[in-house]
C-alpha cells in the first residue's frame, strides 16, 4: 500500500477481464500521490516506472526523495478505532484506510481522534498475504497524550494529506514551490521586496504557530538555526526534493491553500494592480486611474517599500508600505507623500491666485500645505514668471497619512462642505450642520481640524462674568465623558488619553476648558489621563483583538509589530504581553 513495486507482475496475475489497471492501483491505492506531489513530473514518472518494475525495490524510495529527507516511514499499519468499528458494522470486517498509513498523519481526519499502530508490519511480511484489519491485530494500547490544540493540528494536516491523495494536483518543478513560498514571505512581511528573508522572525513565528509538542511529533522542531535549515532549503532557488509533510507544514503556516500553492502563481504586488490613480487635484483626470507604471524602491534603513507614481501631468507621489504592513496593510491607511506637484498643478495655483482666491482656500482645493502656496506666491513675486516650475522638484513637501480611498472621500466631503458654507453666509454652525448633516458628521469625525478651520466660529456672546460655571461644568463634563467613551470604543490604534487628545476629539476650545473653573470636569479628566504604560496596555489589548479578528497567531512579535514601542518601554511592554498571553492560555 505504501509504495509497492512489481505492479505489472500483479496486474498480469489478475483475471483477464479484471477492471484493475496499474494506474488505477497506483493512484487510488498507494501513497504514490502523496510522495510524488511535490516532485517535478519527470521524477514522478520515474517513481511510477520503478513501481511497475519487478526490481523497483528500494530504488523507489530513493527516487521519491524519502531516503534523502531522513524522516522515518511507518513501521506498522495504523488504524482509527472508530473507523474500524464502523467498517466492521457495515462490511463485517475492517480494512486499512490509505490516509491512515501516510507518515505523520497522526489523527483520523473523519473522526478527529488519534490513530493507533496495529501489530501488522508495513514491510517485511509476506507481500502475497492479505491481512484484514481486525480486533486481533488492531489493539488499543497506551499512546502518548497530546493537548487538544495539538490534535486539532494533526487533523488539519491529515485533511491536507487527504486533499493531496484525492485531488491529483499537477506536478511542478522544485523552483515553482520555492518561488511561491518566497512571494508569500514578501506578502506577510517575512521577506523584503528583493526576496531577502528575515529568518529569525519567520522561524520564531513558525514555532509559535505550531507549538513545540506538535513540531516534535512531526519531527520538525526547530531548536536552533541549523534545524530550520529545511525551510531555507525548500525556499532556495535551487531547491531539491523535500518531504511532502514539510511542504504541508510550511504552506499551512503561510495560509497558502493547496489549490493556490499548486495552481495560482503568486506574485507579490505591494501596490496592487495598476493602473493607479493620479492624485493631482488640479488635473482634469484627478482620481482617475491613468498612471500605468510604478517604480518600486526598497529602503534598507527602515525596511519600507516605496512606490513612485509619476503622472503625465507632471504630478508625482510616493506611497509607502512598511514591512509590518506588507499585504496586511490592505484596507488600512497607507502613507502617501507628494514628491512633485508639476506644471499642471502650478498653473492652477497661478490661476487661482490671479482670481484672488486666498492661500488657505487654494491649499484646501489643491490639497497642499498652505505654506507651500505662500512660498509659491512669494517665489513668483520675487523672481518672475518662470521660477514656479522646477524649484523644489524632488523634495517631499507634504505628508498625508491617508489611503487613496480616504483622500477621495475627504475631498468629496470638503468640497460639499465648502459649498454649503459659501451658499449660506448667514448661517451659524448649527444651521450649517442641519443643511449637511452627514457631511459635517463625517468631517468632524475624520477631518476635525480642517472642519474647524473652514466653518464659521461659534460666537460667545456671554461675557466671562455672566457665565454660570456650575451649569457649564456639568455640560462640559458630559461632553468630555462622551469623548473619552468614543476614544475608548474606537477601533483605531489607541492614542494616549491626554488633555490635548480630549480637546482635539471633542472640539472644545481652550476657552471651554478653563479647568480651574470646572471642578467636576477637572477631576474626571485627571482620573482618565493615561501614562505611557496605560496606553501600551490598551494597545496590547487592541492588537490581540485585531489579530484574533484576522485569525493571526498571538505572538509577541506580532503584537509588538502592531503596537509599536520605543526602546524605553520595550522591556516592560514585552513582559506585559507575555503576562497577558499567559492569562489567555490559562483561561
Ligand atoms: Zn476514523
Ligand atoms: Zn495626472
Amino acid at each position: 500500500m505504501e509504495l509497492p513495486f512489481n505492479l505489472n507482475g500483479l496486474i498480469s496475475n489478475l483475471p483477464v477481464n479484471s477492471p484493475y489497471t496499474a494506474d488505477c492501483f497506483i493512484y487510488n491505492h498507494t501513497l504514490y500521490p502523496f510522495f510524488t506531489a511535490f516532485l517535478p513530473s519527470k521524477r514522478a514518472e520515474e517513481v511510477k516506472r520503478l513501481m511497475l518494475e519487478e526490481n523497483g525495490g528500494s530504488k523507489v524510495y530513493g527516487k521519491a526523495g524519502i531516503l534523502g529527507s531522513r524522516l522515518p516511514l511507518n513501521e506498522y499499519m495504523k488504524f482509527c478505532p472508530k473507523c474500524l468499528e464502523e467498517d466492521t458494522a457495515q462490511y463485517g470486517e475492517g480494512y486499512w484506510h490509505r490516509i491512515h498509513q501516510v507518515p505523520f498523519v497522526m489523527a483520523c481526519p473523519l473522526h478527529k481522534i488519534l490513530l493507533y499502530d496495529s501489530t501488522v508490519l508495513v514491510r517485511g511480511h509476506n507481500p502475497q498475504a492479505y491481512i484484514p484489519a481486525n480486533s486481533d491485530n488492531c489493539i488499543i494500547r497506551d499512546i502518548p497524550n497530546y493537548k487538544p490544540e495539538t490534535i486539532e493540528k494533526f487533523v488539519h494536516i491529515a485533511k491536507d494529506v487527504q486533499n493531496l491523495l484525492e485531488n491529483g494536483f499537477p506536478n511542478k518543478p522544485f523552483a515553482w514551490f520555492a518561488k511561491q513560498y518566497v512571494e508569500k514571505f514578501k506578502e506577510l512581511g517575512y521577506a523584503n521586496i528583493n526576496g531577502r528573508v528575515y529568518w529569525d522572525d519567520l522561524i520564531q513565528d513558525f514555532k509559535d504557530f505550531y507549538g513545540e509538542e506538535f513540531l516534535n511529533a512531526m519531527q520538525s522542531n526547530i531548536e536552533d538555526k541549523s534545524q530550520g535549515q529545511w525551510i531555507r532549503e525548500v525556499t532556495h532557488s535551487d531547491a531539491k526534493a523535500m518531504h511532502p509533510n514539510r511542504h504541508l507544514l510550511l504552506a499551512r503556516f503561510l495560509e497558502l491553500s493547496l489549490d493556490t500553492l499548486f495552481n495560482k502563481e503568486i506574485c507579490y504586488k505591494p501596490f496592487g494592480e495598476g493602473p493607479w490613480l493620479c492624485l493631482n487635484p488640479a488635473a482634469d483626470h484627478f482620481l482617475e486611474p491613468v498612471i500605468k507604471d510604478v517604480e518600486i524602491k526598497y529602503r534598507r534603513r527602515n525596511k519600507n517599500t516605496n512606490g513612485f507614481f509619476r503622472c503625465f501631468c507632471g504630478f508625482e507621489y510616493m506611497e509607502t508600505v512598511t514591512r509590518e504592513q506588507g499585504k496586511r496593510g490592505t484596507g488600512q491607511r497607507r502613507f502617501v507623500r507628494v514628491v512633485k506637484y508639476g506644471r499642471v498643478w502650478e498653473e492652477k495655483v497661478l490661476e487661482l491666485i490671479n482670481e484672488g482666491v486666498s492661500d488657505e482656500e487654494i491649499a484646501v482645493r489643491l490639497n497642499a500645505d498652505v505654506r507651500k502656496i505662500m512660498g509659491f506666491r512669494d517665489n513668483r513675486d520675487k523672481d518672475g514668471r518662470d521660477k514656479g516650475e522646477g524649484g523644489k522638484e524632488t523634495e517631499i513637501i507634504e505628508t498625508l497619512d491617508s489611503s487613496i480611498d480616504f483622500i477621495v472621500k475627504r475631498q468629496k466631503y470638503r468640497d460639499e462642505w465648502l459649498q454649503v458654507v459659501r451658499e449660506n453666509p448667514d448661517k451659524g454652525r448649527v444651521g450649517l450642520r442641519r443643511l449637511a448633516n452627514y457631511t459635517s458628521t463625517w468631517l468632524c469625525k475624520y477631518d476635525k481640524d480642517w472642519w474647524e478651520e473652514n466653518t464659521p466660529k461659534k460666537k460667545y456672546v456671554q461675557a466671562d462674568s455672566t457665565i454660570d460655571w456650575e451649569t457649564r461644568d456639568k455640560e462640559i463634563l458630559q461632553c468630555v465623558k462622551q469623548t473619552v467613551q468614543e476614544i475608548l470604543e474606537s477601533d483605531e490604534k489607541p492614542q494616549r488619553i491626554s488633555l490635548r487628545l480630549i480637546k482635539t476629539k471633542s472640539g472644545l476650545k481652550s476657552f471651554d476648558l478653563q479647568l480651574d473653573k470646572l471642578p467636576l470636569t477637572k477631576s474626571f479628566i485627571n482620573s482618565v489621563i493615561e501614562n505611557p504604560m496605560d496606553l501600551h496596555k490598551r494597545r496590547i489589548q487592541w492588537a490581540i483583538d485585531k489579530l484574533n479578528e484576522e485569525g493571526k497567531a498571538l505572538t509577541v512579535t506580532n503584537i509588538t509589530a502592531m503596537t509599536g514601542v520605543g526602546n524605553k518601554y520595550r522591556k516592560q511592554v514585552v513582559e506585559e504581553i507575555k503576562r497577558v498571553l499567559g492569562e489567555l492560555v490559562e483561561r
